[in-house]
């Protein structure tokens, strides 16, 4: 059986060359990046060069990458470090509703110390008001958290316009830019954000990996306590082997940046208009123009989207829906479910997310299965027979 992989907004295969790169890693170059002879020195001269390749894919420098574990750690470090540092000058945090769980949870790990935090609800289309945003600064904001792009809608904030406001209230922006690194161009010289998140295994390289941008200057208190490695902003030997991948994978994305664009949009459209010539009653979900090149969010209506994943699943086929298995019913994702989408529609979502590696012919494959899957699934569900004799959704 074929095997089709599009669930890469969930995790990415590493690529050949990011592995090539690490393998020596693991053999010959095992020093201590902080030793000071010959093993450590050669170590560390590869360790700044993987630093310098990510700070190349985000146009900043050096001296403002931090590796960490991984996006959750990244993000962690961020609204917290943040939160403790001002938190004599104020403690309310404004984020989003449609957060990862690594931005919100550590956000309501926050609330139960006794900060306050503002989720701001978004529209439609997955957009927050950025009216809303400025009316919701206080004197005691210390800290703005928002995603550069959703993981389940691809849906993109305009990251530029909050920095804005953030700067001109004089308070902290960070964002979580998992989903955004490698996909879209970002410019740290340009954008107003004073902390970014980035997760490794997003991007190509292996998991357990991940790295932060602190613009200098960005008051910081540190998580990890122990060496001064990563400036005394994360204590801990550091993962050489990973940090190679995560340094490779940040050239190869900066280098294939233009290829892979137009190859991730040309076969997201064609995926799209093949799902609708072939599959009636569906329904996109996210934003028609602003979003991610390779994440498609549709509801199959009438069916729910956790049947139509594990049916995919049968003919070889990943994809995901963001339902989250909460005591062993199937809640809609919460994602969804803020941008006023009603629950069975929310319920009948599945995400596909496209890779580089994606071919003409896993879509083929893929259009050809979804029909009749759908069919099937619709042939056995109420709701859609009593549509059908009803004339009514
Ligand atoms: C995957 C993801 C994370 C978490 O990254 P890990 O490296 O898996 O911890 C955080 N935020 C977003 C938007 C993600 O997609």
């Amino acid at each position: 059986m074929r095997r089709v992989y599009m669930d890469h907004n969930a995790t990415t295969p590493v690529h050949p060359e990011v592995l090539e790169a690490m393998m020596p890693f693991f053999r010959d170059q095992f020093g201590n990046a902080s030793s000071i002879h010959w093993a450590g020195r050669e170590v560390k001269k590869y360790l700044d060069e993987a630093r310098e390749k990510v700070a190349a894919l985000l146009h900043a420098s050096p001296e403002e990458i931090i590796f960490t574990g991984c996006g959750t750690e990244s993000d962690n470090m961020a609204i917290k470090g943040v939160a403790f540092a001002l938190k004599e000058k104020g403690r309310h945090i404004i984020t989003t509703q449609v957060e990862h769980h690594a931005v919100l949870h550590t956000c309501q790990f926050l609330e139960n110390m006794g900060y306050e935090v503002t989720y701001l609800p978004v529209d439609g289309e997955g957009l927050i008001d950025l009216e809303e945003l400025r009316r919701s600064i206080k004197a005691e904001t210390i800290l703005i958290t928002i995603m550069f792009a959703n993981n389940e809608t691809g849906t993109i904030f305009p990251v530029q316009e909050i920095g804005e406001v953030a700067r001109e209230k004089g308070v902290i922006f960070h964002t979580d830019a998992v989903q955004a690194v490698g996909k879209l161009p970002i410019d740290l010289q340009q954008l107003p954000v004073d902390i970014l998140s980035l997760s490794g295994h997003k991007l190509y390289s292996p998991k357990g990996i991940g790295a932060q941008y602190i613009r200098q200057g960005t008051k910081l208190t540190s998580l990890i306590h122990g060496g001064a490695q990563e400036r005394s902003r994360r204590a801990g030997t550091e993962n050489i082997p990973y940090i190679i991948g995560l340094g490779k994978a940040s050239e190869i994305a900066l280098r294939d940046f233009q290829k892979r664009q137009i190859h991730l949009n040309a076969s997201r459209d064609r995926l799209n208009q093949e799902i609708i010539k072939r599959v009636p009653h569906v329904k996109r979900n996210g934003h028609p123009t602003q979003r991610l090149p390779n994440t498609l969010n549709m509801s199959f209506l009438f069916i729910e989207g956790e049947s139509l994943l594990l049916n995919l699943d049968l003919e070889g086929i990943a994809v995901s829906s963001g339902s989250a298995c909460t005591s062993g019913s199937l809640e809609p994702s919460h994602v969804l479910l803020a941008m006023g989408i009603p629950h069975e529609i929310a319920q009948s979502a599945i995400r596909f997310s496209l890779g580089w590696n994606n071919t003409e012919e896993d879509i083929d494959y893929v259009v050809e299965a979804l029909p009749r899957i759908v069919k099937r699934l619709r042939d056995m569900s109420p709701l859609y027979h009593k549509m059908i004799t009803t004339g009514k959704t």
